[in-house]
Parts: C-alpha cells; sequence; structure tokens
C-alpha cells in the first residue's frame, strides 16, 4: 500500500516508550522508580471526579457542540478573567481532547512546505515532529542553561524571516522547568511588532506551576499580538487529569473557525462527562491544586539538592514545571546511553535531553512528579551507579 508522504518524518514522544519498557521491567519483577513520564501522581480531585459520575447518571451521555458546552467555555473565560485579568469571549474558547491536540491543530493550519517554523530546543517533542510532518522547517528556539532556560527575546527575534508563519513558546517549560521573565517577554512582544503577519501560539500548560513568588505571565495579557494569538492550555497538569484528555485553547477571530472546522472532521466534541468534570475544577474549590503544588515545591528543592550531589552532575533549581534538567555532562556519560542504562540498570526511568532536541545532549529530565520516598530512593541509586 502507498500512503501519502510525511509519515517519514513524523516523530514520537520518547516518554510513552521509557513508560513502555519501565513497565515491561516492573512487570518483570524489577523495582521500578519512574521519574520519566510528565504527569501529577496524584489522584484527580474527588469533586471533580464526582462531578464526572454525576454527568453520566444526569444522563449526559451525547454529543456536545463540536466547540464544547457553552457552560464549560464560559468558565474558561471566566478562569482567564479571574487569573490575568484579560477579556476572553467563550466564542473564541475550543475545548479539545488534550493540550497536544491545540498543537496539533496549530501546526497543521500554518505548515507546509517552504515556510518556516520556530520552536523551543529543548522542547516537547512533538512540536518539532509535527512542524516536519507537514513539510515546513522547524527553526529552533535555543534554551539554554545560562539563561535559567528561559527562551532570550533577541535571540529569538533575530531567528524570525520573512517566511516564518508560526513562533511557538512554552512558559513555565518542558522539559527543562525554565520560566521567561516578563521583560523577556515584553521585549519579544515589542519585537513582533515589526512581524504582524507571524503567528504566534503560547502553551501555557504549566500556568499554576510555578515556585519562588514567581507569576504567571500569558501573552494573553499583551494586545498587540491578540488577533494572532493561539493559547494552548488544559486540565491536564493543573488538575491531575492527564488521562481525561482535557484542553482548550483560545483562537483569534481569524482563526477560530478554522479551528471549529477540524474539531468537526476530527473529533465531533470532547467527552461530556469530562466536561462537567472541568466546569467543576475551574469553578469548585482550588485547595487541591495549591497542596499539590506545595507538594512539588518541596520534592523540586529536594531533587536539586540531591542531583548536586551525584559526582559528574549539575542542575540548577527550576522555576515551573515539575521537572529538572540537569546537566551531565561532567559524567563524560552521552545523555542517552545514561538515561538507557539507568533504568535497565538501577530502574530509575529518566529521559535523555536529546529526546527533547539537539540541545538537549549533555542533559537528562527528571520528572519530581513522584513521591519524596521515590525520589530519595531513585537519586540513592542513581549515586551508586555513578561512583561505581
Ligand atoms: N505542552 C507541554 C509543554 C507538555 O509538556 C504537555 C504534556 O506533557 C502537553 C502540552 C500536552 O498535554 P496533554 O496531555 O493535555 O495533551
Amino acid at each position: 500500500m502507498k500512503t501519502v508522504s510525511g509519515f517519514e518524518r513524523i516523530g514520537e514522544e520518547n516518554a510513552f516508550a521509557v513508560l513502555a519498557r519501565a513497565g515491561e521491567l516492573a512487570a518483570g519483577g524489577m523495582d521500578v522508580i519512574n521519574l520519566g513520564i510528565g504527569q501529577p501522581d496524584f489522584p484527580t480531585p474527588e469533586n471533580i471526579v464526582e462531578a464526572a459520575v454525576k454527568a453520566l447518571r444526569d444522563g449526559h451521555h451525547g454529543y456536545t457542540p463540536a466547540t464544547g458546552l457553552p457552560a464549560l467555555r464560559e468558565a474558561v473565560a471566566a478562569d482567564l478573567h479571574k487569573r490575568f485579568s484579560v477579556e476572553v469571549s467563550p466564542d473564541r474558547v475550543l475545548v479539545v481532547p488534550g493540550g497536544k491536540v491545540t498543537m496539533f491543530t496549530a501546526i497543521l493550519m500554518f505548515g507546509e512546505p517552504g515556510v518556516e517554523i520556530m520552536y523551543p530546543d529543548p522542547g516537547f517533542p512533538i512540536y518539532r515532529s509535527m512542524i516536519e510532518y507537514t513539510g515546513a522547517t522547524p527553526v529552533p528556539i535555543p534554551i539554554r542553561e545560562e539563561n535559567g532556560f528561559a527562551f532570550s527575546a533577541q535571540e529569538t527575534l533575530g531567528l524570525i524571516t520573512d517566511r516564518t508563519r508560526l513562533m511557538i513558546v512554552n512558559s513555565p517549560a518542558n522539559p527543562c522547568g525554565g520560566v521567561t521573565p516578563k521583560a523577556e517577554i515584553d521585549t519579544l512582544v515589542a519585537g513582533l511588532e515589526d512581524w504582524p503577519e507571524l503567528a504566534i501560539m503560547s502553551d501555557e500548560i504549566y500556568d499554576q506551576m510555578l515556585y519562588d513568588g514567581e507569576a504567571h505571565v500569558s501573552l494573553l495579557s499583551y494586545p498587540s499580538i491578540r488577533d494572532r494569538l493561539i493559547l494552548l492550555n488544559g486540565w491536564s497538569k493543573t488538575y491531575a487529569m492527564t488521562g481525561w484528555r482535557m484542553g482548550y485553547s483560545v483562537w483569534p477571530d481569524g482563526l477560530y473557525e478554522n479551528a471549529r472546522k477540524l474539531a468537526v472532521n476530527a473529533w465531533s466534541c470532547v467527552n461530556a462527562p469530562a466536561q462537567f468534570a472541568a466546569i467543576e475544577a475551574l469553578t469548585g474549590p482550588q485547595d487541591a491544586v495549591a497542596a499539590m503544588v506545595a507538594e512539588f515545591d518541596a520534592r523540586r528543592l529536594l531533587v536539586v539538592e540531591l542531583l548536586n550531589d551525584l559526582p559528574g552532575v549539575s542542575s540548577i533549581v527550576p522555576k515551573g514545571a515539575f521537572y529538572a534538567f540537569p546537566n551531565i555532562s561532567g559524567t563524560g556519560l552521552g545523555a542517552k546511553a545514561l538515561a538507557s542504562d539507568l533504568l535497565e540498570k538501577t530502574g530509575v526511568a529518566t529521559i535523555g535531553g536529546p529526546d527533547f532536541g539537539i540541545l538537549g545532549e549533555g542533559y537528562i529530565r527528571l520528572s519530581y512528579a513522584n513521591s519524596q520516598d521515590n525520589i530519595r530512593a531513585a537519586l540513592g541509586r542513581m549515586k551508586v551507579f555513578l561512583e561505581g
């Protein structure tokens, strides 16, 4: 059979391969500690689960509008207003089956041979994979340790050309845990005024996972780019709902119709009871989120302290998300080889930095979405391995 071209260029997310391998090793009797996959280890808060169960019992089993339940789109707009004082029309909110779907949709909308799409490197691997799938040229925005893993506005602006159609930015960021300071975002947005045709997709899925008193700066707060800004966000991380597949995007006037049509063609609507749960997540008590973030904060400090005690390893203190991205170049080992050895020989799952881009060589990613006891045990095993 002959399919159209493009599939030879499409990539993957290695975190899922590591998850599968960790499962195999565990099934074979190995005591595996998973610091690989990026998902909260907390249960979805009870009030949210109950809202989904109630919705099913109340008979909400059918299709909803393709864009999402009106009450949910209103709740999203109200939440964005409450947190960032921005006006968002519920008519520009699209409910999607997971945050990933927004990047898939946006990249499909802009990518084709001959155009350039900018994306962070190291960054979420699906950006590059989808850009390459469309035939567009991926242009990496370097994310450097010496910048605290924030992007540099000047460097980013310098990479724009007449062919650039879409710029993807992500803060707080996966995989490095970097948070780009407001001053840097101000400079980026000011520079973007010289490129009025360029669309921006801001991936803000970790916007509540912030530490050290950092406040989230949403790109929605900048009126000069609102007519070409796509916001990616969702429930997966904040409400421990990765498997529910609940995300949302905010689209500018000129793009919303296209996004809605893609939704109708691809998924019709998002799971109805999950949408009721998502309303409860946004409008119900937020204490579970605060408790989860406080625990992540404690783990963050623990993991960094233990990483800096390993031979050949150093880690800056990440300010957001739930990942540490230690520099392992002092071990003399390649990052992918080290991640593989750690899993196969010590049962500790991590992800090699190169799985997030070329600039990821010399680093590994650890997700600290695991208990403090498991983090201590995992880092203890890593120490024995590296000293041995
Ligand atoms: N964006 C970033 C930066 C992520 O790290 C992830 C998940 O790991 C996503 C988007 C996708 O989230 P979802 O699971 O809701 O599709």
